[in-house]
């Protein structure tokens, strides 16, 4: 565990500092490097009858809808273990209520299926480099945000003609991002309707650049960062962020009380430095700063 990071508590970082920082260098991230640290799991915990907590810790299990494809957040190793920052901070709530790691059942919630995943009540939260926004708050409540990323582009490290978005209209780049996601949505202004392709997962976006069927792949940069330290000096990221993703955990729609337990959980692990600690043992390892935790929203 490396405690040097508590004492840079408090240094927040913008996404373009953190891009600026950790662009062009060339680092493998493959299964998550450095192990983190074991979540504090709560012993003898109270809570008050017909609560989400009481509930779930009663229960001593919690179900957690994640990522499975995307290195630094969330990403399910081949034996078969989630690591990523995401992962850890599901780990820490769940340490929270009392529930050990291996007492937490991953799902994998692709872009498109989160909100679907909370309302039918096939997990308990969602915890998937998520934005929050009005359009999914009709559906669903968000604790957090626990970090703030924006989105940007990455293409193939010979590419020179795409340095932005405002380079896609005019380049005919054909661009892949995902569906259901904020990115897909938000790139549409800068190219034609026929320039977009759209999948489930940004794992198959990023294959898709690899053969040449694509020329850019949008969504936020610390997903695509992950991609490009995994991939051996074949993809870049290009341009500043050109948007704020304030990443959130989704609840069930009104679960007031459990959204302030978890942002309550959030704030003691940025004290304890459980935070900061997460970070650098899954996206700190290409990133280099690390983040405070950001201004947590009132919970609705
Ligand atoms: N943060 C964006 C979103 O929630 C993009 C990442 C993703 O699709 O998971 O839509």
């Amino acid at each position: 565990m490396r405690w040097k990071s508590v004492l840079r508590i408090g240094a927040a970082v913008s996404a373009v500092a953190l891009i600026s920082t950790a662009c062009g260098e060339q680092q493998s991230i493959g299964g998550g490097g450095e192990q983190a640290p074991e979540p504090e799991v709560a012993q003898d915990t109270q809570f008050e009858a017909g609560t989400t907590m009481a509930e779930l810790s009663e229960a001593g299990r919690i179900r957690i809808g994640t990522k499975f494809d995307q290195p630094l957040f969330g990403q399910r190793t081949l034996d078969g273990e989630l690591v990523g920052f995401d992962t850890e901070i599901g780990r820490i709530i769940a340490g929270g209520l009392g529930i050990a790691p291996e007492s937490i059942e991953w799902t994998e919630a692709p872009s498109a299926q989160r909100e679907d995943l909370i309302e039918r009540g096939d997990v308990d939260m969602v915890i998937a480099t998520y934005t929050i926004n009005d359009a999914r708050k009709e559906r669903v409540s968000f604790a957090g945000p626990y970090y703030e990323a924006g989105q940007t582009l990455m293409v193939r490290s010979d590419n020179t003609d795409i340095t932005g978005p405002e380079a896609l209209r005019a380049s005919g780049a054909r661009v892949c991002s995902v569906t259901g996601s904020t990115p897909s949505e938000n790139i549409r202004e800068y190219i034609d309707e026929g320039q977009l392709t759209l999948f489930d997962t940004y794992s198959q976006c990023r294959d898709a650049l690899g053969n040449g069927q694509v020329d850019a792949v949008t969504t936020d940069n610390v997903i695509l960062l992950g991609y490009v330290a995994d991939s051996d000096g074949a993809f870049k990221l290009v341009g500043d962020p050109f948007t704020e993703e304030p990443y959130g955990i989704g609840i069930t729609k009104g679960d007031v009380t459990f959204c302030e337990f978890i942002n309550e959980q959030l704030t003691q692990a940025q004290q304890s430095g459980a935070y900061a600690a997460a970070w650098e043992a899954t996206a700190g390892e290409a990133a280099e700063e690390t983040p405070a935790l950001p201004e947590l929203a009132p919970c609705s």
